[in-house]
């Protein structure tokens, strides 16, 4: 068999740009799969690491690690990131669409994880601070951070004012509501286009689909919190799921409109990887916390009941920002781990965690599907390439990869927002003699945003 394996691997010659540093890369591989979740007191475990100094795409093989340029491959190949290395900097990235698939940072909690292995000391982030579209992960559960405010009590006149009424214009009567029949559209309530219908039905007002979501949703009160239940969001026609958000020309439209708690307080969205689950929009009243737990018993300040969060799993802290005063209270929203069996993961959206640290600077543990990966640059000590496939991989030179069976693409209920194209939405037009009326969820988002 041996003799078999090299006489492959001489066949082709491998064609790799070297970069003058090496990028060294820790996997973790656990066997089980269990929801896609590392049990970090688990001990069954393999840790496999490579040294590379050329732009490849990482992958497993029956429990190696490999390196792998564009124009090879190998069977039974598991694809876990890729990594990009020039001149200046390296970078890694997520090659799958689906979420548990995409890179999370591990947040690492105080105490020492990974304690079964011996002299290693894996390190992390500790924290992160959260961002309007951050999404977080706790055992199953994903929490999506959609908004939030901070105010004192004298901020609660401005709070439930009414939408003003804007300037509606008739446009055709070609393209009018599915629910209302009225073609009227105007900047605040646009007719838009949400799922796949066309035709008579293809037009929905935004405020129209706001009210037919609302009635939808279940709500449950309770101390400091509003939770709304809804099962997914589906076009009743053609099932497409609604999204979050629909954006046009850097203008986003929300198709759910709550009502603002009177105090501070903030909302995620939050679904579970368990698809039978219903999603929730989590409204938490802060009051006048500065800590929130969030875990699965009674006293965690965001409960969730699901057997893979931990009893006491995170905690959100705020944080005065430097532009915080008594009257106009302004915080940084923290998250950090508490020794949770499952740890806390962040999605690594902003580029920032991207970049592979040089050796000495603290590195960032991913969770990407069943593998946990972490990447450091180092010197090269000689000029000799720093990476040679294991002998018992057996690799495949290609011109181009193979089709692999496209595995059928869930339908992914987590998409937070979408372009609208100009012919999914109808607004008045722009050449209007009146001042614009003020818009009350453009001035509520902008409350997020002066940070
Ligand atoms: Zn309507
Ligand atoms: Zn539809």
């Amino acid at each position: 068999m041996g003799a078999c394996t090299s006489t492959k691997q001489k066949r082709y010659e491998i064609v790799r740009t070297l970069m003058p540093y090496k990028v060294h890369v820790m996997a973790i591989i656990w066997p089980k799969n269990q929801h896609n979740l590392f049990d970090f007191e688990s001990s069954s475990y393999c840790v496999k690491e490579i040294e590379v100094d050329f732009s490849a795409q990482l992958a497993t093989v029956d429990k190696e690690l490999v390196a792998l340029t564009k124009s090879e491959w190998a069977r039974n190949s598991i694809e876990i990131a890729n990594i990009t290395l020039n001149e200046q900097q390296a970078f890694i990235n997520s090659i799958s669409q689906q979420q548990d698939h995409k890179l999370w940072a591990v947040l690492k909690s105080e105490t020492n994880q990974f304690q079964s292995i011996d002299v290693r000391v894996v390190l992390s982030i500790k924290h992160w601070d959260l961002k309007i579209g951050d999404i977080i992960k706790l055992g199953r559960v994903r929490m999506h951070l959609l908004e939030y405010a901070f105010m004192t009590p004298c901020d609660e006149a401005t709070q439930y004012q009414d939408d003003q009424e804007d300037d509606i214009q008739t446009i055709s009567d070609v393209a009018s509501c599915r629910i209302c029949f009225s073609s009227k559209a105007s900047e605040i309530n646009p007719l838009i286009s949400p799922c796949k219908c066309e035709g008579s039905v293809k037009y929905i007002h935004l405020e129209c689909l706001q009210k037919w979501i609302g009635i939808q949703l279940k709500i449950k009160q309770g101390d400091h919190f509003i939770q709304y239940l809804c099962k997914r969001l589906d076009c009743e026609i053609c099932k497409f799921t609604f999204r979050n958000t629909y954006t046009f020309q850097d203008k986003s439209y929300s198709v759910l409109k709550l009502p603002k708690p009177k105090s501070s307080y903030i909302t995620f969205k939050v679904t579970n990887d368990d698809k039978s689950k219903e999603a929730m929009i989590y409204v938490v009243e802060i009051g006048e916390k500065t800590e929130l737990k969030i875990g699965r018993i009674p006293d965690c300040d965001i409960k969730l009941r699901d057997i893979s969060v931990s009893r006491s799993h995170a905690m959100l802290k705020l944080i005065p920002t430097s532009k915080h005063t008594t009257d106009n209270p302004d915080y940084t929203i923290r998250v950090q781990d508490c020794k949770s069996k499952f740890g806390t993961l962040v999605l690594a959206q902003d580029q920032d965690l991207l970049i592979i640290p040089e050796d000495g600077k603290s590195p960032i543990l991913f969770q990407t599907g069943r593998v946990l990966l972490q990447c450091v640059q180092k010197k090269k000590v000689n000029q000799k390439p720093a990476y040679k496939h294991p002998d018992n991989v057996v690799l495949i030179q290609i011109e181009t990869k193979p089709q692999l069976d496209q595995q059928e693409q869930m339908q992914d209920s987590f998409v937070t927002h979408d372009e609208l194209t100009a012919g999914d939405i109808i607004i008045s037009n722009s050449q209007n003699p009146h001042k614009p009326q003020p818009n009350m969820d453009v001035k509520e988002d902008s409350i997020c945003d002066e940070r």
